[in-house]
C-alpha cells in the first residue's frame, strides 16, 4: 500500500522515485551468484513469505508504474548491508554478534553456521544508490546492490570474536525456517551502469567501525 501511494505521488509531482528492494526476492536462490535476470526460489507460503512476497510485488508495481505512466523509477536490490547506527536489538547477525561479543554473552548462530551472506558497508550502498538515481531515465534496474565477498556466519563469529578480543563462546541455536543457504550478488550490471563503482570498504575495516559504533553505544547507556 506504501509502495502504491508513493507511486501515485510521484506519477503527479512528476517525481522520479527509488524502491529499495533486497536480496530477498531472490528467496533460497537456486544459482550462484545471483544476477538481475534470475528470478528467484520463494516459498509463497512461507515465515518470510509476507517481506518476500510485498518486495517482489512493490518491484512489480514500480515497473508498472513506469510502463503504464511513465514514472521515472529505479529498483535497487539491496544485499546484507552493515554498519554504525544499525539498531543493537533489530535481530540481524552483525548487531547480534557484536552486541553478544562485547557484552561477554554467547554468539547464537543458527543453524550449522555453514549458510553464507556477503556484506556490504553502508557508504558503498549510499554512494551506489546516489549513482543509481543519476542515471539515464531509460535505466530502471532492478540492479543488484552488494559486496560479493562471501562468508559463512560461523566464520563471522569467529571473526568478531577475534575484532573484539572476546572471551565468548559459541553456540548452536534453532535455523529459522527457509533461512537462504547462499547469497552473494552478481555486481557487474552495477559496475557497467554505475560508472565502475564497486564495493570499497574493506570488511575488517568496516567491521572495526561498526565496533566502535556498538561500543560508544554501551558506554553511553552505561552513563545513562
Ligand atoms: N543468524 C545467526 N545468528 C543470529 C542472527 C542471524 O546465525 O544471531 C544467521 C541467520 O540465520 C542467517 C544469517 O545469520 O543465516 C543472516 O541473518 P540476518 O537476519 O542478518 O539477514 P538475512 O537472513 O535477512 O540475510
Amino acid at each position: 500500500m506504501g509502495a502504491i501511494n508513493l507511486l501515485g505521488l510521484a506519477k503527479r509531482v512528476k517525481a522520479k522515485i527509488l524502491q529499495a528492494s533486497t536480496s530477498e526476492i531472490y528467496g533460497d536462490p537456486m544459482v550462484q551468484p545471483q544476477p538481475e535476470e534470475y528470478w528467484g526460489n520463494v516459498n509463497p507460503i512461507g515465515p518470510r513469505a509476507c517481506y518476500d512476497e510485498g518486495k517482489r510485488c512493490a518491484e512489480t508495481l514500480f515497473m508498472s508504474y513506469y510502463h503504464q505512466n511513465n514514472v521515472k523509477i529505479k529498483i535497487a536490490r539491496i544485499f546484507n548491508t552493515y554498519g554504525p547506527r544499525m539498531s543493537p536489538q533489530d535481530g540481524r547477525v552483525i548487531s547480534n554478534f557484536i552486541m553478544q561479543a562485547l557484552t561477554g554473552e554467547d554468539l547464537t548462530v543458527y543453524g550449522t553456521g555453514l549458510q553464507t551472506r556477503s556484506f556490504m558497508f553502508v557508504d558503498d550502498l549510499i554512494e551506489a544508490l546516489i549513482l543509481l538515481m543519476n542515471t539515464n531515465d531509460n535505466f530502471t534496474g532492478p540492479l543488484n546492490i552488494g559486496n560479493p565477498i562471501e562468508i559463512s556466519m560461523l566464520d563471522l563469529a569467529k571473526k568478531i570474536i577475534r575484532t573484539t578480543n572476546s572471551k565468548s563462546k559459541i553456540v548452536y541455536c534453532h535455523l529459522p525456517e527457509d533461512d537462504p543457504t547462499q547469497r552473494k550478488p552478481d555486481i557487474k550490471l552495477a559496475q557497467e551502469t554505475l560508472n565502475g563503482w564497486e564495493p570499497k570498504i574493506a570488511f575488517n575495516k568496516g567491521l572495526e567501525l561498526t565496533v566502535n559504533y556498538f561500543k560508544e553505544l554501551i558506554l553511553k547507556k552505561q552513563i545513562e
